[in-house]
């Protein structure tokens, strides 16, 4: 791949950046996407290590000797019985660091790596701050990571025993955000929601379901929704494979969220593109207690694009949904049964012989 072939573009102003600048913000304030081309040969990934890494022309890092990896990815797709069929749940809570996030914080840090990064910063309510702080321990650069002062004892130790620095912010998750966007000015911003090149980690969500569905599409992917990382990578990864003529139908995305905080649900229901202020409670899915999500406009325009939907679920909902999957053996953190208390609300509208596709994004051991 040549730094030509891609930029960093603004969707508010359209300015344009080289793919090697360092900056993670436009001119105007706004986030920054990636615009990059390639191409994917699938008989040549398939005999590739089983990591995510092997679809590595899909992913805008220049040089291998950059790349900062666990061999991560690559999790098991399995069948799990519902009421009257099976649900393909990707295993992703069995990441190094214990949560999907690790699909962008191996691509961000390797990015920092090539950047000449020796320092970042970033905020976070748990898991993108112990992958961002478990990837720069192995690229052996500094990390600074802003999190909730409620954040939870398991997830606060584990980004303070990677060696990271750890600023606990009072009040709710928004002033983490705003504390950690006033020193990006000075420090790399290793954002998981600004910071582009994570969502070219998340996308690889789909390029695997694909390929362990033997290279077709499932009909519906029902997805938890916070910032909508996980949801606008896997949107991205289908659309190019889509693009590439790999896969011949768009999957319909399903956002899930907990109805005492559902920004998107409201913004969706309401037919507005812009986000509607919300109210929000507090939610046992301490992953999803995102009130303003960045990009909300582009998790929306995915929803519809894809003829998708928004549900949302109650308390009771998700902490049945995690005793169900307990007593089957999985042991997943709260926030991850909030996809399948999705499931369980939209399952009888959905045709039996569609394939429904979900995840777990975190490990139990992170709190239950
Ligand atoms: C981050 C996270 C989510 C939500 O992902 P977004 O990218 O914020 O939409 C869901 N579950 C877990 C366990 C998470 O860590
Ligand atoms: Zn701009």
């Amino acid at each position: 791949m040549s730094p030509s072939n891609g930029a960093l573009y603004c969707r508010l102003c359209g300015r344009r950046y080289d793919l090697g600048n360092i900056r993670c913000l436009c001119r105007c304030g706004s986030f920054l996407d990636i615009d990059f081309h390639y191409t994917l040969d699938i008989k040549k990934t398939e005999d590739r290590k089983p990591s995510l890494w092997r679809y590595r022309e899909a992913i805008p890092v220049l040089q291998d000797k950059n790349i900062i990896s666990f061999q991560e990815g690559w999790t098991p797709l399995i069948p799990i019985s519902f009421t009257d069929r099976p649900i393909w749940f990707k295993q992703d809570q069995l990441f190094p660091s214990g949560s999907f996030k690790d699909r962008g914080a191996t691509v961000l840090i390797s990015k920092a790596v090539e950047l000449g990064v020796k320092q970042v910063i970033e905020d976070s309510s748990g898991n993108a701050g112990a992958a961002i702080a478990g990837y720069c321990a192995r690229a052996g650069i500094g990390c600074h990571i802003f999190i909730p002062a409620q954040t939870g004892a398991p997830k606060v130790n584990q980004i303070v025993s990677y060696g990271a620095r750890v600023t606990q912010i009072p009040g709710n998750r928004e002033n983490a955000s705003r504390a950690a966007l006033k020193e990006a000015r000075n420090v790399y911003f290793a954002s998981h929601v600004w910071n582009p090149f994570f969502i070219q980690g998340t996308k690889t969500f789909a390029f695997e379901v694909c390929e362990q569905l033997g290279w077709t599409s499932p009909d519906l992917v029902v997805l938890p929704v916070g910032n909508g990382t996980l949801l606008l990578g896997a949107y991205l990864g289908f659309q190019e494979l889509m693009e590439k003529g790999i896969i011949t139908k768009m999957p319909r995305l399903v956002a899930v969220q907990p109805e005492n905080c559902a920004p998107i649900y409201h913004t969706f229901k309401q037919e507005r593109t812009d986000l509607v202020s919300i109210r929000a409670k507090k939610t046992v899915a301490e992953g999803l207690a995102i009130s303003r999500p960045l990009r909300a406009r582009q998790i929306i325009e995915a929803i519809q694009k894809t003829r998708g939907d928004v549900i949302v679920v109650g308390e009771d909902e998700i902490k049945k949904s995690l005793a169900q999957m307990l007593k089957k053996g999985f042991y997943i953190e709260t926030s991850s049964a909030v996809a399948v208390a999705g499931i369980n609300k939209i399952l009888h509208r959905v045709n039996r012989n569609e394939r429904v596709v979900s995840t777990f994004t975190g490990h139990g051991l992170k709190g239950i």
